[in-house]
């Protein structure tokens, strides 16, 4: 494939917590310039049919994709999986096995919220879920900004949804190896996504990378909506001291909301390898 692509291979539908369907992603990732798309959905492959046809009927590349949200080290960290087979049993259970507790957690969510005085958030968040089996926290958000809680959805998150705020339940996700396994036995690479996210201590973040990369990881996330420029040329180093394959999404949700639209990131720096490299074969 040609080098440098406007690769996006990051960003969400309706089948997770974006506010576009799949085909609608598809349209505004091929209006924008995007050579090679992958939607990448939390916990979930549901949407990757729709995904790929909307995809072919554009002459748009596609890999399949998806975020596995993992608890390592008390925090939860996302892996993306990219170029997999998406009817693999052992992923398919795995992401349902992902999903199960978020139904819980947002009823645990909703009763924290009307401690603190807001009612019928369970209800309200429920108006916003585009898949039943996928409530996430950007779909209270939404219903707190609706019903004039809080201007936007950033407001919500740091005054309701985060540690130590009233709305804020710990939640147990996937183990690191088992997200990394699900992927790579059904025929995809790894990534670790947006990495500065996470404030890791030196000590935590080698942890990770190096577990990562045990389980048989090969890939982190160099250019996305989630870093700054510093931020990205530090991970183009790390990439480099760890021989990490390079990644590269804009991680968009909503048109409203995210301020990176799809495809519109800087180029992977140009010494790194990029992910589609290992996944030439794998590209529809
Ligand atoms: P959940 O998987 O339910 O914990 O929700 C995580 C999602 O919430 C992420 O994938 C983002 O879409 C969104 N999110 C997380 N932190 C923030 C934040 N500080 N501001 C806005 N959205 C956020
Ligand atoms: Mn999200
Ligand atoms: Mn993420
Ligand atoms: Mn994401």
């Amino acid at each position: 494939m040609n080098f440098p692509l406007n690769a996006d291979l990051h960003c969400h539908s309706t089948t997770s917590d974006g506010t576009l369907p799949p085909e609608e992603v598809a349209a505004r990732a091929h209006a924008n310039g995007v050579d090679l798309w992958s939607l990448t959905d939390h916990d979930e492959v549901g949407g990757q049919p729709r995904a790929l046809a909307a995809a072919q009927r554009l002459g748009l590349k596609y890999l399949t994709g998806v975020e596995i949200s993992v608890t390592f080290a008390d925090s939860t960290v996302h892996i993306v999986g990219l170029g997999f087979d998406h009817h693999d049993p052992s992923l398919i259970g795995g992401l349902a096995d992902t999903r199960d507790g978020r139904g819980p957690r947002a009823r645990e969510m909703a009763a924290q919220l009307a401690k603190a005085g807001i009612e019928g958030a369970y209800e309200g968040a429920l108006k916003y879920v585009g898949n039943p089996h996928l409530i996430a926290r950007p779909h209270f958000a939404r219903y707190l900004v609706e019903i004039g809680v809080c201007k936007d959805t950033p407001e919500v998150f740091r005054k309701y949804l985060t540690e130590g705020k009233p709305g804020y339940v710990p939640h147990r996700w996937a183990k690191l190896g088992d997200a990394v396994r699900w992927i790579t036995q059904a025929g995809g690479v790894a990534v670790v996504a947006h990495p500065a996210r996470y404030h890791f201590s030196a000590t935590v973040e080698y942890a990770l990378f190096t577990e990562f990369k045990q389980h048989g990881g090969l890939g982190v996330e160099v250019v996305t909506g989630s870093h700054s420029a510093a931020e990205a040329a530090r991970y183009a180093d790390l990439a480099r001291e760890l021989d990490l394959v390079a990644s590269r999404g804009s991680d968009f949700h909503s048109p409203e909301e995210s301020h990176t639209d799809l495809g519109q990131l800087p180029p992977l720096p140009a010494e790194l390898t990029p992910v589609w490299d290992l996944l030439a074969a794998r590209v529809h």
